[in-house]
C-alpha cells in the first residue's frame, strides 16, 4: 500500500508530460468558475417530542478583537492561549444572531426578533412560515439584538402576536431612559403580559430564571414526549470562552458576578441530564448540548443528528 501513491503519481506526471497541451487548455477551463464566497442556511427545523423547533439565522457578522468582550478579568497571555488551544482566531470572532420558532401544534411562538424584521421574517419566510403566523413573541431580554426585529418602521412586524416577557425585565428597564427599550417595547407596552420563574408562555413551555446577562433575563424549557431543550438565549455567549471559563467576564453581562454564577447553574443542569440547548449566539445552527470537560469548566457539543430521530 505504501508504494501505491509513488507509482500513482509518476505514471500522471508521465501522462501529463505526455499531453501538454490538451491538459493544460482543461485546468485553464476548471479554475474559471468563479469564487462564490462562505455561505450558510438561514433556517435549521429540529424536534423536541411531537413539537418542531426552527433556530433562524437573523444576522451573522465579524466582530474585531474579541478580548475586548470576552474574559475581561483574565491577561491577553491566556485569552491567546486558550484560544490557540481551540483553533479561534483572536482577531475576530463570528457573531450569530439566532431567533427561534417553536410550533406545539396548537401555536407557533417566536422567541426573540432580531436585530431588524427584514432579515428574521426572511428566515421565517425561508423556513415555511409567514410573519403573520406568529401566535406569540417571547422576548428572553430587552438588548437591541433581541428586540429590534420587533417593529419595522414603527409597525408591528408580527401583526397577530401577542409578546409575553419576564416582569422582572420588563421592570428593569422601565424608565431606565434606554433608546431601544423606549422605541420598540414601550410602544407595545399595553399589549405585554408579563411572567416570572416557572410561568408558561405556551403549552409545553416554561420560563427559567436566568438573571446576570440582564436584570431579568429569561431562558426557556422546552419539553414534549421526554425531550428537553433549552432556548438558553444569552445566558452563555461564546462556545468556547463562556463554556470552558464559566467564570470569564463578558462586556454585555450588565451583572457580571450574577451572570457567572447563571451560566454555572445552567451548564451544571445541561450537562448532567443530557438536555439539548439553543444558545442565541453559539455557532449556526446554534444547537447543541453541553459536556463537562475535566477541567471544571463546560466543552460545546454541536448537535448533530439526535433531534432528527
Ligand atoms: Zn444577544
Amino acid at each position: 500500500m505504501a508504494n501505491t501513491p509513488k507509482l500513482s503519481r509518476r505514471s500522471a506526471l508521465m501522462g501529463a508530460a505526455a499531453l501538454p497541451l490538451a491538459a493544460a487548455t482543461a485546468t485553464a477551463t476548471r479554475a474559471a468558475a468563479p469564487m462564490l464566497g462562505v455561505t450558510q442556511s438561514n433556517f435549521r427545523r429540529v424536534k423536541v417530542g411531537s413539537f418542531e423547533v426552527t433556530t433562524l439565522l437573523a444576522g451573522t457578522r465579524p466582530v474585531e478583537n474579541p478580548h475586548k468582550i470576552f474574559g475581561l478579568n483574565v491577561d491577553e497571555e491566556t485569552f491567546n492561549s486558550v484560544s490557540a488551544d481551540a483553533g479561534l482566531s483572536t482577531a475576530a470572532a463570528q457573531f450569530f444572531f439566532t431567533p427561534t420558532l417553536v410550533n406545539n401544534g396548537s401555536e407557533l411562538v417566536l422567541f426573540d426578533t432580531g436585530l431588524s424584521g427584514a432579515a428574521t421574517v426572511q428566515a421565517i419566510e425561508a423556513a415555511g412560515y409567514t410573519a403573520d403566523q406568529v401566535d406569540k413573541v417571547v422576548i428572553t431580554h430587552m438588548h437591541g439584538d433581541h428586540i429590534g426585529g420587533i417593529s419595522t418602521d414603527g409597525t408591528p412586524t408580527f401583526a397577530n402576536a401577542a409578546y409575553i416577557t419576564g416582569a422582572t425585565e420588563f421592570d428593569g428597564w422601565s424608565g431606565s431612559g434606554n433608546e431601544n427599550f423606549d422605541g420598540k417595547i414601550v410602544p407595545l407596552a399595553d399589549q405585554f403580559t408579563m411572567l416570572d420563574d416557572g410561568g408558561s408562555p405556551a403549552s409545553g413551555i416554561t420560563a427559567m430564571a436566568a438573571f446576570g446577562h440582564t436584570p431579568g433575563h429569561m431562558a426557556y424549557m422546552v419539553e414534549d414526549g421526554g425531550t428537553q431543550l433549552v432556548i438558553g438565549a444569552d445566558f452563555a455567549n461564546h462556545y468556547v470562552w463562556s463554556l470552558a471559563h464559566p467564570d470569564w467576564e463578558v462586556r454585555f453581562d450588565m451583572d457580571k458576578a450574577a451572570a457567572a454564577a447563571t451560566r454555572k447553574t445552567m451548564l451544571d443542569m445541561m450537562a448532567t441530564d443530557r438536555t439539548a440547548f439553543i444558545g442565541y449566539h453559539m455557532p449556526w445552527p446554534g444547537i447543541g448540548y453541553v459536556e463537562r470537560n475535566g477541567e471544571g469548566g463546560y466543552r460545546y457539543a454541536a448537535h448533530s443528528y439526535q433531534l432528527m430521530l
